[in-house]
């Protein structure tokens, strides 16, 4: 036993290398004995963000968002992120809560230039405005490309809402002329598309295609999209009662996204539905667990993937059981920083493990230097309020001055 432990006790030095034929395997192959817990042995089962590069081959998707309009410290709502082997990286839907999901990832906000909207609540695009703002402060020197949806009016659609939004942004982005690199806050570049498109292309580009197909939710509008990549097949469904477009075009997708609703009970006992509410949103507005395993026995993905649903230790078993009484294929019941990598041959299913006190990753390119000339000024009134700090503020200037060189002055 003495000798097994030993080994287990320096398994680390070996397993860090990831060579299988190392030592300590050996030890282990030959010993038949109980082993005594060689902790340091283990391969690691969690995904690290910014610790693992896609194979040529490889897509991964990771839940930024999967809970409720309500967002709660364990879910924000509706975001995935889905990155392909070949560097792109699409952002479906930036529900209530979902931008700190985004900033844990560590991925420098350049990349992050492409947002895919199922449709307009607030639960699946709640935190553009953040994913905006926050992403052009930390280093997105590009515009925001985001694609949506039209509506039966115009009102309802993707470009109203985001010309709006941006109006609604006036005073935050006047705010910040002169005073950051300007190049992330110019106006959303949008593509709306007709949300009756039915397996209709809204984007091609470097061997990408995304289609659309429409969903049924509270108003005409919302849609799922269908994304597809050197032979892998990947389905984002927006909020529906269960269609026929989503039963016919997601059939045999490699990873296939649907909603699946809170259980009637819980509505009533947790969410405080009345009976009448409950029975409505659980299974007309949305789609119920019962109904979206029967959706996932019609389409046959290679992974089904539920949210949509606060996913706790006393509400995920009866959703479990009840999608089973209609499917019994492979499944995700999923919470926030899940990750799906996906190949032909191969679909591994982790959580992330994220560090909350993150800052911004580098930004891939070199930041512009602000233009003073261009802030918006401060009127008198507000000018003479100001005390006189400069005494105990020129040291910083002093010191930064001297370690890199400037000749920067107080205003
Ligand atoms: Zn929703």
């Amino acid at each position: 036993m003495t000798a097994i432990f030993v080994a287990g006790l320096t398994a680390g030095l070996y397993v860090a290398n990831r060579d299988m034929s190392s030592p300590i395997s050996e030890a282990l192959a030959a010993n038949s004995e109980p082993l005594v817990s060689p902790v340091n042995a283990r391969d690691r089962d969690f995904y690290a963000p910014n610790s693992e590069t896609l194979a040529p081959d490889e897509m991964r998707l990771i839940a930024c968002g999967t809970g409720m309009p309500t967002a709660r410290p364990k879910q924000a709502a509706s975001c995935w992120l889905l990155e392909l082997g070949n560097g792109d990286k699409f952002i479906f839907d930036t529900g209530t809560g979902s931008a700190e999901r985004i900033a844990a990832l560590q991925i420098p906000y350049n990349f992050l230039d492409k947002v895919f909207l199922s449709y307009l609540h607030t639960d699946h695009f709640g935190d553009l405005d953040a994913l905006f703002v926050g992403g052009a402060l930390a280093g997105r020197q590009r515009p925001l490309r985001v694609w949506g949806p039209s509506g039966d009016t115009p009102e309802r659609g993707t470009r109203y809402a985001l010309d709006h939004l941006y109006k609604a942004l006036t005073w935050d982005l006047d705010g910040r002329k002169g005073i950051t690199d300007p190049r992330g806050y110019v106006p959303f570049e949008v593509t709306e598309f007709d949300y009756k498109g039915v397996n209709k292309i809204i984007y091609q580009e470097n061997d990408v295609t995304v289609r659309t197909i429409p969903a049924i939710h509270a108003l005409d509008g919302p849609v799922s999209f269908i994304l597809e990549w050197n032979g892998l097949k990947f389905v984002f469904g927006g909020d529906t009662y269960p269609n026929k477009w989503y039963a016919e075009y997601a059939q045999d997708a490699d990873l296939a996204i649907h909603e699946c609703f809170i259980t009637v009970p819980a509505l009533i006992d947790k969410f405080k539905f009345t009976p009448q509410g409950a029975l409505d949103v659980g299974t007309q507005v949305h789609t119920s667990p019962e109904a979206f395993g029967k959706t996932m026995s019609i389409i046959k993905p290679r992974m089904a993937v539920a949210y949509h649903f606060f996913n706790d230790w006393d509400t995920a078993p009866d959703i479990n059981q009840r999608i089973r009484t209609t499917y019994d294929g492979p499944l995700s019941l999923s919470t926030d920083y899940m990750v799906w990598n996906v190949t032909k041959d191969d679909i591994r299913v982790r959580m992330a493990v994220v560090e909350e006190a993150v800052w911004p990753p580098q930004p891939s390119e070199k930041p512009l230097v602000p233009d003073p000339s261009l802030k918006v000024p401060f009127s008198d009134f507000i000018v003479e309020g100001k005390y006189d700090m400069k005494d105990v503020i020129q040291p910083t200037y002093d010191e930064i001055n001297e370690q890199y060189g400037l000749d920067e002055k107080q205003n």
